[in-house]
């Protein structure tokens, strides 16, 4: 309980002296709130000002404050129905857990309850007796630049491709990833039909290469010309180049289901296979199977380039989700809004710290991964006792990983 009072004491302190000023048309929107360990305990509330927010965040103080994507007539009006939906912002999410990324081999672990093996990394089942496994989630500057790319694919797709153009507003999760919000009238007005369009094209559900242009004829593959590429003739034939310029032959190999002879040979010629291909011409003489090889090409990367969206979440109407500038339960961490320009060089670990640097003296419960907060590396630590400065310190005590250490004496 020390623990949560003292974390409740410095929540509500941030919250004191940085009011905060979201979301737009905060009178139509529902709010919940969630408790230590629990993102949300608690709907259907209602905050017909930023004054009454801000005067309920130092009053009450809670670990989470979400909001919902619609607008409604009476956000808190029970049951859901009762509220008269009237639109909502389209919202994505994107969460590192949900990439691949090669950096969770060394701060992810996992333990099977079944049999007890244990390991780095984070698979799906047991490598031992293939039961589900519990995993003890990280996430480092890779994992979120890798989060960061798609969040740059997702704004360029509604952007070019889908007209989006207006108020589209982004911020860090406050832990794992980043939240894109679209709240123009457009989006707003979108039918729920509408929307399941808009995710089918954003994933590349159903996504038809011929139908996109690349044919075969005479034998030969064609493909739409460079410069008249749009929408996902475009990124395709960008993550082509990327692959042939990356110079790699084995995950050309890969990519074209060939051996790696093949692919060493084909890219000795790599500067024509550029050129052909910008011109909308697949070459036939880079392989004595060219047709097969470039189709299991073009396969493989438009499967690597359909975003990682989720689609329950991007579906569910009644959907809330993280405050924009509150603070993050599990890390204390602000869910900071970040601007276009500035996310290349958002660092998600350090530009989101709000705590300072008095040393807090914690327990840790278990070991952890060295990891990476405020423009530095902390640990590898074992279950010991240590002195930290408070950001830090805040940051294991919110993941539930240490307990404050209380002088024997006192
Ligand atoms: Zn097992
Ligand atoms: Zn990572």
């Amino acid at each position: 309980m020390e623990k949560e009072a003292f974390l409740r004491e410095r929540f509500r302190q941030y919250y004191a002296a940085h009011p905060v000023q979201e979301p737009p048309a905060i009178e139509k929107r529902e709010f919940g709130v969630g408790v230590f360990g629990q993102k949300i305990s608690q709907r259907h509330l209602f905050f017909p000002t930023f004054k009454e927010l801000n005067g309920f965040l130092q009053a009450q103080t809670p670990f989470f404050i979400s909001y919902s994507a619609a607008y409604y007539q009476s956000p808190s009006a029970r049951p859901m129905a009762s509220k008269h939906w009237e639109g909502a912002d389209l919202i994505f999410e994107f969460d590192a857990d949900d990439l691949k990324t090669e950096c969770k081999q060394k701060h992810d672990s996992w333990h099977c309850p079944e049999c007890k093996k244990s390991g780095k990394g984070n698979p799906s089942a047991c490598s031992n007796c293939g039961s589900g496994v519990k995993v003890e989630e990280w996430v480092c500057p890779d994992c979120l630049n890798a989060v960061k790319k798609q969040v740059f694919e997702l704004v360029d797709l509604l952007e070019t491709d889908l007209g989006f153009s207006k108020a589209i507003s982004i911020n860090f999760s406050g832990s794992k990833g980043f939240h894109v919000h679209v709240r123009s009238a457009k989006a707003q007005a979108l039918s729920p039909h509408a929307r399941i369009e808009v995710l089918d094209f954003l994933t590349g559900q159903g996504l038809d290469l011929k139908r996109l242009g690349f044919v075969e004829k005479n034998k030969s593959l064609y493909g739409p010309s460079f410069v008249h590429a749009k929408g996902w003739q475009k990124r395709i034939l960008h993550g082509l180049l990327d692959l042939i310029e990356q110079n790699d032959a084995s995950a050309l190999a890969v990519a074209g289901n060939v051996s790696i002879r093949t692919t060493k040979k084909a890219l000795e010629k790599k500067e024509s296979i550029v050129k052909s291909i910008q011109k909308g011409v697949f070459p036939s003489w880079v392989c004595s199977k060219s047709r097969a090889f470039w189709s299991s090409t073009l396969d493989f990367v438009s499967d690597e380039l359909k975003l990682d969206i989720d689609r329950q979440t991007s579906l569910d109407k009644f959907k809330i989700v993280r405050v924009p500038e509150t603070l993050h339960g599990k890390t204390g961490l602000n869910a900071a809004n970040v601007s276009f320009t500035a996310l290349s060089d958002f660092d998600g670990l350090s530009d989101t710290v709000v705590f300072g640097k008095k040393p807090v003296k914690i327990e840790l419960l278990a070991p952890t991964p060295r990891f990476f907060l405020k423009g530095q590396w902390w640990g590898p630590f074992k279950a010991e006792t240590l002195e930290l400065p408070e950001f830090a310190a805040i940051f294991l005590l919110c993941r539930n990983a240490a307990q404050l250490s209380i002088p024997k004496n006192a």
